[in-house]
């Protein structure tokens, strides 16, 4: 485990610090990005696990992300090694079983699972099985997970319709929601001092855009919406940390594919498998956004093709592929 430490003045050592914290912070490492302020990558490929954050308030620890169980159990010990502060708090950024799945986890280290209130509508939506008798996307995280086959769905309890706070006088999250993004529940979590925002999958830095859930034109307006807080360092749901440029990434990686699938939307559906090659072959061009380009991008279109009013033109993606994004394009 490497831990960079940030010894002075938080706002003159950025400019230094963040190149350095991009070279160094790897795959499965905690990394000191402000004092008090940690950043995890998860390991997506391996193991599905999304990234996570945690922040060292006076009296208790505020966790991003309840990871799915495997992920959270990899990381309690690694908070517990930095604080000996109990863990109170996790803060699920969106429904999906690898940003919320390991709530139990949490639970049974003295946690609550705080949540925007959209999150509980979109587990009502697909947690069939929880908040009714037919197998929603838990049961079948749970035929191929054992981590979540061995524990229990857990909704956050804690709910905020518009923003929730944590102040100490030292540390400040805001918790938000700007509207729908990868889902119709995204929370990010701001600290304003230190200008730093945790996105869940809202902002991904790499192939693991799952647009199933959401609505890509309102993804572009929401991350709108987060560009005007003027974060410095992004916390990405999935992949490397990244400067305040990656919303801008982010958000030109949806406007371009947009563009591309908009020269299409008269294509027929039997013909559009022909079109994803040549929208490949578009966005791979453009040095900015080429990094988003995976294995989800006939999914992508499709759905964008939809929300133009076009047909589904591929057979339908499994639970399994979105709830783990391990489809990450080998290249
Ligand atoms: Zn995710």
């Amino acid at each position: 485990m490497i831990l960079l430490r940030a010894n002075c003045f938080f706002c003159s050592v950025l400019a230094v610090f963040l190149p350095l914290t991009a070279s160094f912070a790897q795959v499965n490492q905690v990394t000191n990005i402000a004092p008090d302020v940690y950043f995890h990558e998860g390991d997506i490929k391996n193991n599905g696990h999304c990234n996570n954050g945690w922040i060292v308030f006076e009296d208790y620890v505020l966790v991003i992300d309840a990871n799915f169980p495997s992920g959270a159990k990899e990381l309690i010990p690694k908070i517990k090694a930095i604080t000996s502060k109990p863990i109170r708090f996790v803060f699920d950024t969106h429904h999906h079983g690898d940003h919320a799945y390991g709530n139990q986890v949490w639970m049974e280290n003295g946690a609550t699972p705080v949540a925007y209130a959209g999150v509980i509508e979109e587990m009502k939506k697909h947690e069939t099985g929880y908040y009714g008798s037919v197998d929603g996307r838990w049961e079948s995280a749970a035929k191929t997970r054992p981590d979540v086959a061995a524990s229990k769905l857990k909704p956050p309890s804690l709910l905020y319709d518009k923003k929730m706070v944590f102040d100490d006088g030292k540390h400040r999250v805001e918790l938000l929601h700007f509207g729908v993004a990868h889902t119709h529940g995204d929370g990010f979590a701001w600290l304003p001092k230190e200008k730093i925002l945790f996105t869940g999958d809202a902002c991904v830095n790499g192939p693991y855009n799952y647009a199933g859930d959401g609505d890509t034109g309102a993804w572009v307006k929401t991350l709108d919406a987060a560009k005007k807080l003027g974060a410095q360092i992004i916390c990405p749901g999935h992949g490397s940390l990244g400067s305040g440029k990656l919303l801008t990434d982010q958000q030109n990686y949806f406007l371009e594919l947009r563009k591309q699938v908009r020269k299409h939307q008269r294509t027929k559906p039997e013909e559009m498998s022909e079109a994803v090659h040549e929208i490949q072959a578009s966005l791979e061009k453009q040095h900015q956004i080429a990094r988003y380009v995976g294995d989800f991008l006939p999914a992508q279109v499709e759905k964008v093709y939809q929300e133009f009013g076009g047909k589904p033109f591929l057979k339908e993606t499994t639970l399994d592929e979105h709830q783990q994004h391990v489809r990450e394009r080998e290249k």
